[in-house]
């Protein structure tokens, strides 16, 4: 070998503490960044350098300990007697080999010389069956030394230096960390079989999973891969539903950090609003009617529905114009980051408050996606692309404008249109950060009254910041029915229609249209006789749901004069006061857990006590049932760090949350035993199984009353969500005041369907014959105790099965506020007789679909 070809550092004079890493073998020096895997490359392992190595023994580069030697051999790590642990790694990708073509020559504990064999290995074997031979030396923490030399490119010879590493100022390695840092790799394939694939919010998930584990984790998706930390980059793999991912996880807890990445990623669908919808909760759109070769009517274009709905008005572009940013910064590179950082800092609080505010009024849809926002922001990759141009002298704006692109840019090729959605929130933010620093657009768009806005794709954003008393419809030229804006525009009762196409675009602006949402179509140019006909459906149902609430303050009865309490379910200070402006009679649910999620501790008794008194104040008289806290499974509340669950809606959820952690459940009871006059509360406990456990609550409810001092007795009421509660009623009863039918739980755990799960939300409907006769069973149970019982699952407040609930005694229906005038109008054209006979008939069905036949038929509705 010449001379002139080999490496050589250029560090000659050595400080006495610094460290001197000798190469492990000989062959040329392959710069980090050039090392053929980006998890050695990105530095994931820490600063190091590259061989390609030409011996086949891996020597040690330094005096030290073995503190970890690989299982499959492949790897060793070795601490200095300064405390520096060096890592190498033979080969990329070699703990696939298992072990193969690997030959220790010392045991993990070990105590080596520099230059002594630690690794034999099989060079042809490896090249063969690895990616490649390239081994790096890295350095695993960096937190307490820096490179300050390093060879150069060239060969160097085995024993050569190699590296130089000094002790950071005030850093003092932990030399009694004997073993803490792990070349320990996981790996694990796994199957996305949710909808929507590695969407924002699992992914969301799982890095949040990942933190504050000692491991690196990566999601590797055909032939690409991306950090755990950064949502952008998990969204760029463009994993949709049924893809095979693999993840691998370096460092000392990595099996553990793989584990709960997989378990977040396989639970991943629950609760997921923003892309799936629950059925109870807003109706699934209805698909955009297949290309049937049926004509369309002339000036009319087909759509999607996005949210039901007719509507008749002006089209009205809302396309944004671009917020250009000048190219340049005209400061320093550091006042550039620093207003970066200033307007990220203020957008993130601005999502914060708007996720405070959502959840505050139940919307829990809509806070969790600017939740996913407040994820985006922080994105490392983007935040890194943005600092990158900056450096290079672009201004904030710029560079955030250009690192947003960058992603959208790969977002796009990604086969997957739930995945390529996730544009829609980048533009969102981009828009947003370019705001707060100062940059601004067109003016805003002066809307007429009943404008029909149009846009390629709204952004959440645009849509909080609309004028929603002016906007009569949503019409898009592209987005999908599970996009942010679509679930948003489902939320606040705008019909939308999107997917139009490019024609929409072609649509001049103040063109009148009739946008028929449920129909999927749009009509412009409409005839007279068009919009006469649009005009008065939409009157028509305006008008029947105006008679319904004229007439919803007073009490509702059948026609034969059986009572039928018709309540609200509530979760916050503002349904309660839609409650009384919809004449509900009470509340039948106040759902506890949504007053206290994001919030970073558990409520005290005195926080309770005054949010229930402020609702208890503005339902003016009426009384209120306050569900404790059923949080788990698809209720989560930040402040509860507890395991995750394999089974969460077979786990720790509802009363039984008590059994770990009975402080919450005394608080909460507490709180509600202040509420002031008594009997405005009672108090309502889900999920419980049998009457041992109602008991056992009941005993501690009635301690906790003596203890504040009351002596009027608490009404106790119990929900029936599971199946042994319904079938053991009776028991119940004896202990209850009153029974209350949870039917969205309960009929998740009878059919055994979960509630969240999109593929089955059109089979797993309340009104199948079994959770019929589990409701006749409680029913009946709470007969026996002259118990009076009410359901305040969804399907009290669907039409079409409240004449069967009624028909099976129950006396009490809690709904959405918004349901309450035409649920109550529905009990006034109902004759408890005959509901009582068709409900009796309808047991004997063989499915819900025919037990909604037979209901439609026999109570035809508007
Ligand atoms: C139910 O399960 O039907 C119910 C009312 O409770 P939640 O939907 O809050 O679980
Ligand atoms: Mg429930």
């Amino acid at each position: 070998m010449r001379r002139a070809e080999e490496s050589q550092l250029n560090h000659s004079i050595d400080n006495p503490n610094d460290v001197v890493l000798l190469a492990p073998f000989t062959g040329p020096v392959v710069p980090l960044a050039d090392v053929p895997d980006p998890v050695f490359a990105e530095g994931m392992f820490g600063d190091g350098i590259g061989i390609d190595p030409l011996d086949n023994v891996l020597v040690s580069p330094c005096d030290g300990v073995v503190t970890h030697l690989a299982r499959t051999h492949h790897a060793v790590t070795l601490r200095t007697k300064e405390g520096a642990e060096i890592l190498v790694h033979i080969g990329i990708d070699t703990v696939e080999l298992g072990g193969k073509g690997f030959t220790p020559k010392v045991q993990q504990g070990a105590t080596v010389r520099a230059g002594e064999a630690l690794i034999e290995f099989d060079t042809d074997f490896v090249a063969q069956h690895a990616p490649s031979l390239v081994s790096v030396i890295a350095i695993a923490n960096g937190d307490a030394f820096d490179v300050i030399d390093r060879a150069g490119r060239g060969v160097l010879k085995a024993g050569s230096r190699m590296l130089v590493l000094r002790q950071k100022h005030g850093e003092k390695a932990d030399t009694a960390r004997a073993g803490a840092v792990v070349l320990d790799e996981a790996r694990r394939s796994l199957t996305l079989s949710h909808a929507g694939g590695l969407h924002a919010r699992p992914a969301a998930r799982a890095r949040e999973a990942a933190r504050g584990l000692d491991a690196k984790v990566e999601v590797r998706y055909e032939g690409k891969k991306a950090p755990i930390e950064s949502v952008v980059g998990l969204l760029g793999l463009g994993a949709g539903e049924g893809a095979t991912i693999e993840l691998v996880g370096i460092g000392a807890q990595s099996q553990q950090a793989v584990d709960a990445v997989a378990a977040e990623l396989l639970r991943a669908g629950q609760g997921e609003i923003e892309e799936t919808p629950a059925r109870a909760k807003s109706p699934a759109p209805a698909v955009k009617p297949a290309a049937s070769g049926e004509p369309l009517p002339p000036n009319t274009l087909a759509g999607v529905c996005a949210a039901p709905g007719i509507a008749v008005g002006k089209l009205v572009r809302w396309d944004d114009q671009e917020i250009v940013p000048p190219e340049q910064a005209s400061g320093a590179s550091a006042a550039e980051s620093r207003a970066l950082d200033k307007a990220i800092a203020q957008v993130d609080a601005e999502l914060g408050e708007t996720v405070r505010t959502a959840s505050q009024r139940g919307a829990v849809g809509e806070a969790g996606i600017f939740a996913v926002h407040r994820v985006l922001l922080e994105d490392p990759t983007l935040v890194d692309a943005a600092r990158d141009l900056i450096s290079l002298g672009k201004s904030a704006g710029f560079a955030w404008r250009e690192a947003i692109r960058a992603q959208i840019a790969l977002l796009s090729n990604v086969q997957d249109e739930l995945l390529a959605e996730r544009a829609a929130d980048l533009r969102d933010i981009e828009k947003r950060v370019l705001r707060a620093l100062g940059l601004s657009s067109a003016a805003a768009v002066e809307l007429p009254p009943e404008a029909v806005l149009a846009a390629t794709e709204f952004t959440p954003s645009d849509l909080s910041s609309i004028d929603r008393t002016r906007v009569t419809a949503l019409v898009m030229a592209r987005g999908g029915a599970t996009s942010h804006a679509a679930i948003i525009a489902r939320q606040i009762g705008i019909p939308a229609l999107v997917a139009i196409g490019d024609a929409l675009h072609a649509i001049p602006e103040g063109t009148q249209v009739v946008v028929d949402a449920s129909a999927g179509r749009i009509e412009h140019a409409p005839t007279a006789l068009d919009v006469e006909r649009a005009r008065n459906e939409r009157e028509r149902l305006a008008g029947v749901r105006e008679a319904n609430r004229k007439l919803s303050g007073e009490a509702a009865s059948t026609k034969d004069g059986r009572a039928i309490e018709v309540a609200a379910n509530i979760a916050t200070l503002d349904d309660a006061k839609a409650a009384v402006e919809n004449g509900a009679d009470s509340v039948g649910l106040l759902r506890t857990e949504l007053l206290f999620i994001h919030r970073q501790s558990a409520p005290t008794a005195a926080e309770h006590a005054q949010s229930y008194q402020g609702i208890v104040e503005a339902l003016q008289g009426r009384t209120a049932i306050i569900r404790t806290l059923d949080v788990g499974a698809d209720k989560e509340v930040d402040y509860l760090t507890l395991p995750p669950e394999e089974n969460p809606a077979l786990g720790l959820r509802g009363v039984r949350l008590a059994q770990v952690r009975p402080d919450l459940l005394d608080d909460q009871l507490r709180g509600l035993l202040a509420v002031k006059p008594a009997g405005a509360v009672r108090i309502l406990l889900p999920m419980v199984t049998d009457s041992g456990e109602l008991q056992r609550l009941r005993a501690r409810i009635d301690e906790l009353a003596r203890e504040a001092g009351r002596s009027d007795p608490v009404e106790v009421g119990v929900m029936i969500e599971v199946p042994s509660a319904a079938l053991l009623a009776d028991q119940l009863a004896k202990h209850a005041d009153f029974l209350s039918i949870g039917t969205n739980d309960l009929t998740q755990y009878t059919l055994a369907m979960d509630r969240c799960q999109p593929d089955l939300a059109a089979l797993s409907d309340g009104l199948h014959p079994a959770v019929l006769r589990l409701i006749k069973t409680a029913v009946q149970g709470a007969e026996k105790h002259g118990k009076w019982v009410g359901v305040c699952g969804a399907l009290g407040g669907d039409p079409v099965a409240a004449p069967l609930l009624i028909g099976l005694g129950v006396t009490e229906l809690s709904v959405d506020p918004g349901s309450v005038p035409g649920i109550k109008a529905r009990v006034r054209n109902l004759d408890y007789q005959l509901c009582r006979q068709r409900a009796e008939d309808c047991l004997a069905l063989e499915s819900a679909q025919a037990v909604r036949a037979a209901s439609r038929e026999i109570w035809p509705r508007d």
